[in-house]
Formats: C-alpha cells, sequence, structure tokens
C-alpha cells in the first residue's frame, strides 16, 4: 500500500515579511531592553571584574605544579621518573644525583617543566609514589613575553608554597 502524501501548500512570504523590518525591530528591542537593563542595574550580570576580583580556586584545581618537602625539610622526590614516564606531554626532564641525607638513594639534582607544552592533566601528580609533585599552587594564570621563564626548574617548584590546609587539600583530592 503506497504511503498517503499529503501536499502542503506554499503561501511564500507576505509583503511585510518580505521587507524584514518588523523582524528587525523585533530584535533590536530584545537587544536594547538588555542593553538599557544592564546598564541601569548590572547586579544581575554574571561578570566578574577580573583581575580586580580574583576567582576562588578550589582545592581540586589543577593549578601550576610544585615539588613538596618532608616536614624536615628535605626533599620528596626520589627521582624515581614515574612522572616523567606517564606525562603525555613529554614535559618534565629529570636528572637523578645521588642523595646523602639518608632519605633515600637518589634525588632530582635538575626538575624542569615545560609549561609551554604541559597540559594540566595531573598523570605526574597521580604517578607519584611519594605525593611529591602537586599542582595545588592555586596559580591558573600562567603566561609571559619569555618562552624561557615558563621552562621552571627544581628552585622554583621547590620554592612555590601550596595554597592550601593540608587538611583542605586532602578533602578535596578524594
Ligand atoms: S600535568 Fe600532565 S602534561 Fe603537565 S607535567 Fe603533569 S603529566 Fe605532564
Ligand atoms: S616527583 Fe614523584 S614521580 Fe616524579 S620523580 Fe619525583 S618521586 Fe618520582
Amino acid at each position: 500500500m503506497g504511503a498517503k502524501v499529503r501536499v502542503i501548500e506554499r503561501k511564500g512570504r507576505t509583503f511585510l515579511e518580505q521587507l524584514y523590518l518588523l523582524e528587525v525591530f523585533k530584535g533590536m528591542t530584545v537587544t536594547l531592553g538588555h542593553f538599557f537593563r544592564n546598564l541601569l542595574d548590572n547586579s544581575r550580570l554574571y561578570v566578574r571584574h577580573y583581575p580586580e576580583v580574583q576567582p576562588d580556586i578550589p582545592a581540586r584545581w589543577r593549578g601550576r605544579h610544585r615539588l613538596t618537602r618532608h616536614q624536615d625539610g628535605t626533599v620528596k622526590c626520589v627521582a624515581c621518573f614515574m612522572c616523567q614516564t606517564n606525562c603525555p606531554s613529554n614535559c618534565i626532564r629529570i636528572e637523578a644525583g645521588e642523595r646523602f641525607d639518608g632519605r633515600s638513594e637518589k634525588m632530582p639534582v635538575r626538575f624542569e617543566i615545560d609549561l609551554l607544552e604541559c597540559i594540566y592533566c595531573g598523570y605526574c601528580v597521580e604517578a607519584c609514589p611519594m605525593d611529591a609533585i602537586r599542582m595545588d599552587t592555586g596559580i591558573f594564570s600562567v603566561n609571559s613575553n619569555d618562552r624561557q621563564s615558563l621552562l621552571i626548574g627544581l628552585e622554583q617548584l621547590l620554592e612555590t608554597p601550596g595554597a592550601y590546609d593540608e587538611e583542605i587539600y586532602q578533602k578535596g583530592a578524594r
């Protein structure tokens, strides 16, 4: 049995519709309505006046990296290369050296992260068996006019403090 075909008559546009003026007027009414309403009262606008007003960065946010220390100040990193091996961007460079503080056999003598290549995936943090690398600095704005300054090294990584209390970080990391 053949399908029942219903033919719809095409009426075409009226003269007024062909002019488009009415639709343009309607569109402008909506646009100008929003414009003047926001001009007189911007309390309902979802706009942050950055950088004067900084956002609250939650503890789970993956910001710029840092290397952590034990309570006695010794470096937690044991230069196991797990972070470097797991990094999908291949942007971590570690050079291991002999260690004499009794913590382990090795520690990094060179530890570099190329922030221009990093995709902030957090795999390095996940892979680390020592909780030696974290992305809890709260630094979300990484920019520079100089490429070299975005290649951060061991000292810079060790000097950057964490942005959260340990308890808040541990709660956020779960
Ligand atoms: S966040 Fe990801 S891309 Fe960046 S250094 Fe860590 S593993 Fe590599
Ligand atoms: S940061 Fe962690 S994973 Fe990377 S080399 Fe050091 S101990 Fe190993």
